[in-house]
């Protein structure tokens, strides 16, 4: 075991400087990026998880194994028995007119019923993925759909995957859409009747999957070149050992967790608040159509750039642990919906003013987070030989050296979105959350949780990412950086 996790650590040091995903320890060495002598040693600079584990990251990861369900817990539970005000319950608390235990008695408990449906649920995705070919790339023209290449891994491996996650969307829709309109063998406010229970279920499935992950890396790894240990057990269990755990040829843990059971579920959870909204008031509020159609333009924007996905950092950069499978089955369609929920106890009608607002934002929004991707995308795939806003891209020539001695070359786009501040494919991604939030009013914060969330999670993301790509290209980073001096928001930040 010993040895194979050496030759692991080895294998992934030496492949992630090839392929440049990670590059960043030879790069160190051959620029000095980080003003250290190049005889000295150092850890390559990584994403997803690190390699040494410090006190203060144990703590916070064994704090987040314990309270994470909790605090999602807390919000619901707010929602459900205090009408969404989140300081409510803490005050009754701290006055001694409640305890714990009384709220956790009057919560919904786990139900077998809601382990039918999540079963059925889960099961029917499961069936979905596996089963059915994409085809719907041969008609949908613009579309990538079918079977495509992954990044390189770490160990140098190019995972094939299929993507069909669009055609899975659509049919999962299209027979909610029949349920409601024809069949009627489930009420269509079915999600929200089962919130709490389901959240149960949810929760034995995320700490379920993370656990065999975890059991897995060990026992029988798809690539043992591609694990990564530490020797901390609760960081290894949370940030997970295996790269890209498979089942099979086709399995991958990653994609369909990240992009099955949660994202699918997302617009189907916004519907079911909208059902209970006309069951409970006899009307659909404007709010909660604007909530439903945003996020609804979001979720099907990943499905439609699946293949786009298996780029970004969490498919190209992330090890399958705690964090993303229970954080795909809980928090994400728990605290990504809060919205809906919130407009269920709270059916806020909009002024025509302020609906209007939110829509130009979360379009907005939507059309930088949009376009600043698409233009990366393009520039990369082109390298360089496209147009941009008119024009062919102004881009930094970069090099920077792999863990192996070799010299690689790429480029630095300043033209478009890019050439406006670093990161603004994030500052989009927030304006959309900020908009989800204002269709909710100004009555309450627990819907505003979201966009703090998201700034939290993309600030935070976008200092890695400079952290890395510092290390990475060193003084053309800084080239770079000083062509484009603002990261989020150009003269700001
Ligand atoms: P990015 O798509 O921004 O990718 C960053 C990488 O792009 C860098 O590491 C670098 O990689 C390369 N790069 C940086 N600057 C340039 C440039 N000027 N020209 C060319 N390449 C450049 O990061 P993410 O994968 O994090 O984000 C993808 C999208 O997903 C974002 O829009 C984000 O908002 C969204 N997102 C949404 C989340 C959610 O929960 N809703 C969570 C996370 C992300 P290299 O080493 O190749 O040079």
């Amino acid at each position: 075991m010993e040895a194979s996790r050496r030759r692991s650590q080895h294998g992934a040091n030496g492949a992630n400087g090839a392929n440049g995903a990670n590059g960043a320890n030879g790069a160190n060495g051959a620029n000095g990026a980080n003003g250290k002598g190049s005889g000295q040693e150092e850890q390559p600079a990584q994403w997803g998880r690190a390699w040494e584990v410090d006190w203060f990251s144990l703590c916070s990861v064994v704090g987040l194994l314990c309270f994470a369900p909790f605090i999602v817990f807390y919000f619901v539970m707010a929602c459900d028995q205090y009408q969404c005000s989140v300081s409510q319950p803490l005050v009754e608390l701290l006055r001694g007119e409640t305890t714990l235990l009384s709220i956790w008695a009057r919560a919904p408990s786990f139900t077998w019923t809601a382990a039918k449906i999540y079963a059925v649920w889960v099961g029917f995705q499961l069936f979905l993925y596996m089963c059915v070919p994409d085809v719907s790339h041969k008609f949908i023209p613009g579309y990538v759909g079918g079977v495509q290449d992954g990044a390189r891994t770490p160990a140098g491996l190019i995972n094939k995957y299929e993507i069909n996650g669009l055609q899975c969307w659509l049919i999962t829709h299209a027979l909610w859409y029949a349920n409601a309109q024809h069949f009627l063998w489930f009420s269509p406010t079915i999600i929200f009747d089962n919130w709490i229970p389901l959240m149960w279920c949810a929760n034995i499935l995320g700490y379920a999957v993370a656990s065999f992950a975890f059991a897995k890396a060990y026992l029988f790894p798809s690539n043992s070149d591609d694990c990564k240990f530490t020797g901390n057990i609760f960081y290894n269990y949370m940030m997970g050992i295996e790269f890209n755990p498979r089942v099979g040829k086709w399995f991958d843990f990653k994609l369909f967790f990240n992009g099955r059971p949660g994202i699918v579920a997302w617009t189907l959870i916004n519907l079911s608040y909208m059902a209970k909204q006309q069951e409970l008031y006899g009307h659909v509020t404007n709010s909660m159509v604007l909530v439903n159609v945003l996020q609804a333009v979001y979720v099907l924007d990943f499905f439609w750039n699946e293949a786009w996905y298996l780029k970004t950092i969490d498919i190209c950069h992330d090890h399958f642990g705690w964090y993303l499978g229970w954080g795909d089955c809980v928090w994400l369609p728990y605290l990504y919906t809060l919205q809906g929920l919130y407009l269920v106890y709270h059916p806020v009608q909009l002024s025509s003013g302020h609906a209007l607002a939110v829509l130009l934002l979360g379009l907005v929004g939507y059309y930088i987070f949009r376009s600043a991707n698409h233009q990366k995308d393009l520039f990369r795939r082109t390298e360089g030989s496209c147009s941009i806003w008119g024009r062919k891209p102004a881009h930094i020539e970069c090099s920077y050296r792999s863990a192996d001695g070799g010299v690689h070359r790429s480029k630095l786009m300043t033209s478009g979105f890019w050439g406006v501040a670093r990161h603004l494919n994030y500052t989009g991604d927030l304006m959309g959350s900020l908009a989800y939030c204002a269709a909710c009013g100004f009555g309450h914060v627990l819907p505003y949780f979201y966009v703090v969330y998201m700034t939290i999670l993309l600030v935070h993301r976008c200092v890695r990412d400079e952290h890395r790509c510092g290390s990475k290209y060193g003084k053309d980073w800084k080239r770079y950086t000083d062509a484009v001096p603002y990261r989020l928001i150009p003269g700001v930040f």
